[in-house]
């Protein structure tokens, strides 16, 4: 007998038919002997729709109101999942993340989880019934219904699993797993057995969306076994696991794991930086203060005339903003003209292999450089080379990149 996650996405829970066929998977781990706790989201759309109505309601909307709003997606399918388990003889019942509780902070609308209370838990697993949970929901100062965030759900089950120790979190979702790339763009991506926690991170801040960040994060932080996995099929999904597992399967033996890319950074260059201590730092400073996060960052080498120009890349939805405060800042920066680029993309291949091989970095700038793709910015991690290049050339720069680390399939996928 295991204890077991499962949780389960909005499409997923989108309608009656498919709240009862979510009810025959959740039933068929019971029979198999396992204790089963389910975390769900709100049907598909339906989270977007309660948002709406806060916003329509008053555009300077109280966010503890507006966690009362949204978390209650949550409540109604955790509410028709228990009834449809009982419908088919499976003892289930609901409990609220103010029930158990799940203890947050209160930050309304992006709350943390402090703590979940297992007791109950613990209590109605032993007692042979199923523990529906609904996602994304919490509670602050055992007063305040909280929400965790969009997406937020998948942390909720990370968390439940952490604290429930159970033996695997089952993310059941629209797509059946982790790929090397996006399959719309490379009809020959692989779907990924397993992939690290830390490759799952950096694949998933760079744009391959399958869980929310936090959620992989927590799952590492707390080693939690997660699988991502179809809900509208019976195949295996992706594991996403310690290093320590990978390293003894021969089967994914690839250099690189996945190759993402991201679209939604834009560049902006500081032209005739002076040439001196300092410098650098009146310029992410303000952007700092501001809260906007820089990615890449190059510096050239000096010109004679003792300046430099200076560039990086910021979220697009920040640009206007990071343009105002450097704009501002310049006679403090003294810097010549700003300029700047929405026509770009971040293509990143990612790989715990890279740890251990040397060459990986510049076999990518050369399969690049031969098809004439100009690289504009780099920076890299341990388990990661991100280039910049104009955003025309996402498209080819990844099928091509694929190809070169030998992670095409025989076939086509999808
Ligand atoms: N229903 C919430 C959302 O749409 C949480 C979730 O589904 O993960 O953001
Ligand atoms: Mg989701």
């Amino acid at each position: 007998m295991a204890r077991i996650v499962m949780k389960f996405g909005g499409t997923s829970m989108a309608g009656i038919e498919r709240i009862r066929s979510v009810a025959e998977r959740v039933k068929r781990e019971v029979d198999a002997g396992n204790q089963v706790m389910v975390v769900v989201s709100a049907m598909a759309g339906e989270t977007d729709r309660l948002v709406g109505f806060c916003r329509e309601a008053s555009t300077l909307y109280d966010p503890r109101e507006y966690d009362v709003v949204v978390s209650a997606g949550e409540q109604i399918t955790s509410g028709l999942l228990a009834i449809t388990l009982q419908a088919i003889g499976v003892p289930a019942r609901s409990w609220l993340g103010w029930q158990l509780p799940i203890q947050t902070s209160d930050k309304h609308g992006k709350a943390q989880i402090d703590a979940i209370d297992t007791d109950a838990l613990a209590a109605s697993l032993d007692g042979g019934s199923v523990a529906v949970i609904p996602g994304f929901q919490g509670v602050a100062d055992g007063a305040r219904v909280t929400t965790l965030g969009r997406g937020g759900s998948d942390t909720s089950a990370v968390a439940v699993a952490a604290a429930i120790k159970a033996e695997r979190c089952d993310i059941y979702t629209d797509v059946d797993g982790v790929y090397t790339t996006d399959p719309r763009i490379v009809p020959r991506a692989r779907k990924l057995q397993k992939v690290t926690y830390e490759e799952m991170l950096e694949l998933a801040s760079v744009g391959a969306k399958v869980l929310q960040t936090r959620s992989v994060s927590l799952a590492m932080k707390e080693k939690v076994r997660v699988q991502v996995l179809s809900s509208f099929d019976d195949k295996p999904g992706t594991m996403i696991v310690g290093d320590d597992e990978i390293e003894d399967t021969t089967m994914e033996s690839h250099l690189i794991t996945g190759i993402a890319y991201a679209k939604n950074e834009a560049k902006i260059t500081l032209t005739q930086v002076p040439d001196r201590p300092g410098a650098v730092a009146s310029i992410f400073a303000p952007l700092a203060d501001a809260a906007i996060n820089v990615d890449m960052i190059i510096q050239n080498i000096a010109h004679s005339t003792g300046s430099t120009d200076v560039t990086f890349t910021v979220p697009s939805a920040d640009l206007a903003r990071s343009l105002d405060v450097l704009e501002k800042a310049q006679e403090a920066i003294g810097y010549k003209d700003l300029v700047h680029d929405t026509k770009v993309a971040k293509i990143s291949i990612v790989g715990v292999g890279m740890r251990t091989n040397a060459g990986v970095a510049s076999t990518m700038f050369k399969v690049l450089g031969e098809r004439g793709i100009n690289i504009q910015a780099i920076a890299t991690s341990e388990i990661k080379v991100s280039v910049l290049i104009e955003e025309d050339y996402t498209e080819l720069a990844v099928r091509v990149l694929h190809t070169a680390y030998g992670l095409d399939a025989e076939e086509e996928t999808v």
